[in-house]
């Protein structure tokens, strides 16, 4: 087996709300809960996007309230 080891190097965290010290995602801030959803509208996993797991968890439930009010759509065009 190859190891991949581009981590070795990087260890900095790529979580944006980390880097922004923002402790709460809000649901009503559509362009940035986009950033973290795919064209179908569905959650890129963090393993992806670089969000810590305590923040994807707060996007997971931002997203779902979101939808629920309307702001971001289900599935996009
Ligand atoms: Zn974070």
């Amino acid at each position: 087996m190859i190891r991949d080891n581009r981590d070795d190097k990087k260890k900095h965290k790529n979580c944006s709300f980390c880097a922004e010290k923002i402790d709460a995602v809000d649901y009503k801030d559509a362009a940035r809960l986009k950033r973290y959803l795919t064209e179908a509208g569905k959650i890129i996993p963090r393993r992806i996007t670089g969000t810590c797991a305590s923040h994807q968890r707060m996007i997971a439930t931002a997203v779902k309230r979101a939808r629920e009010a309307s702001i971001i759509n289900y599935v996009f065009d």
